[in-house]
């Protein structure tokens, strides 16, 4: 009998026409997270099954992997013959310890002469006859059995695991995130991830306004998200000369409305330059002067791209949960400032027009600021756990 970890793809498997796309790419971001783990991968339309020594390693990686709904340890016995299934069940569940039990049996291949209903029927029969003192709770069982008769062989399995579910990674392209030190921004990127985005970040530092602190802090949170989203492309966009061009020449009540017309046409040219078809940050509706749907659009409107905004209807208080359930809670709440909070007006715009916009950035060269900041920008390569790789890319 061999051993293996069961995959179960839950929402993939309505993807009727290209699911072998989306089972492709399961199997290479397993691989992926998997490297240096002595695993093999095998798959077919229905489960996929990786053969390990490492189980505890496999599981603690394969639990973060998107585009799963369930993981089991899974015996495999080599024969469908009842008789010899029924005697390797008792043998693995003589073992375990429990009082009522139920038997869930699934039939994919239908050759085999009787029905899930009964097949369960009789497993638990022969279960009830060969150990003492158990019985059969349908309802509330301490150890559920699942079989699954398959073409040539027999899964058996109890323990599950509940899978992140969503789409594997990368299997709907790439996105710019745009990751500032807060809660917002990590899990509007989480949430991308999930739905089978590719992350990429940027991050807006204004040295010497922003410190280092508030750089490493960024750093950190792109390293959380790498967990699920494989190493993280961070793009480091110095962004002093035009903040502070901004501060001397624009209106203070427009500061933060300018300034992120600029973070937004920096953000659409270097998606275009790395092939990404979405931006993705963490505004979210009503929660700041610039988060107004009028501030938004005024915003907006200065990039063709989309910009999708996962938090955009989420209390935040459902944020700072999911922020907690993915650990990136204790590092956004560290108190180093990024390039916004330190340049805040006393009184911001809340619903900028957006001919004033255009008027007041008339007033400064961005252009040739947003080729210089674009040109010169630093790119970090940042992976989960490891060491920071710094690299040209473009
Ligand atoms: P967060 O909690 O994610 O920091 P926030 O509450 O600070 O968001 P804003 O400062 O209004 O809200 O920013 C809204 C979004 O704009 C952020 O969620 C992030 O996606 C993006 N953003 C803000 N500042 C930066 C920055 N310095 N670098 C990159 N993106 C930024
Ligand atoms: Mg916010």
């Amino acid at each position: 009998m061999k051993k293996a970890i069961l995959i179960k793809y839950g929402e993939l498997s309505t993807k009727k026409d290209n699911i072998n796309f989306f089972l492709t790419r399961l199997k290479s971001n397993i691989l992926e997270a998997l490297k240096g783990i002595d695993a093999r991968v095998e798959y077919d339309l229905g489960r996929m099954f990786i053969y390990t020594d490492d189980f505890g390693k496999v599981l603690d990686k394969v639990k973060n992997i998107f585009g799963i709904h369930e993981i089991n340890i899974c015996y495999i016995i080599d024969s469908i013959d009842i008789d010899i299934v029924f005697k390797q069940v008792l043998g693995l569940v003589e073992e375990k310890e429990f009082k009522t039990f139920k038997v869930e049996s699934k039939r994919s291949n239908k050759e085999i002469e009787y029905t899930s209903v009964g097949l369960s029927k009789m497993l638990g029969g022969y279960l009830l006859k060969n150990i003492p003192n158990i019985k059969v709770d349908v309802k509330n069982p301490e150890l559920l059995i699942n079989v699954e008769y398959r073409k040539n062989e027999v899964l058996v399995y109890s323990d599950k695991i509940k899978g992140l579910g969503g789409y594997p990674v990368g299997t709907l392209g790439k996105g710019i995130l745009m990751l500032s030190g807060g809660i917002d921004s990590p899990v509007a990127g989480y949430l991308a991830i999930k739905r089978g985005v590719k992350i990429e970040a940027i991050y807006f530092e204004a040295p010497p306004h922003t410190s280092i602190e508030a750089k490493n802090k960024v750093i950190s949170l792109a390293r959380k998200l790498a967990k699920y989203n494989g190493e993280v492309v961070l793009h480091v966009v110095n962004f002093t000369e035009i903040q502070e061009e901004i501060y001397k020449n624009i209106p203070h009540e427009y500061l933060i409305t300018i300034m992120r017309r600029m973070m937004y046409r920096i953000s659409a040219i270097i998606a275009g330059r790395r092939n990404a078809k979405i931006i993705v940050n963490g505004e979210s509706i009503g929660q700041v002067a610039s988060q107004t749907l009028t501030s938004m659009s005024a915003i907006n409107e200065v990039v063709k791209i989309p910009v999708i905004r996962p938090v955009a209807c989420f209390d935040k208080l459902d944020i700072i949960s999911i922020a907690k359930e993915i650990d990136t809670y204790e590092t956004s709440i560290l108190p180093y400032e990024d390039c916004c909070t330190i340049f805040v007006p006393k009184h911001p715009v809340i619903n900028p027009l957006k001919g004033k916009c255009i008027e007041y950035e008339t007033k400064i060269a961005y252009e040739d600021m947003i080729y210089k900041a674009v040109k010169n920008h630093e790119i970090i390569k940042v992976k989960e756990k490891e060491e920071n790789i710094y690299g040209d890319l473009l």
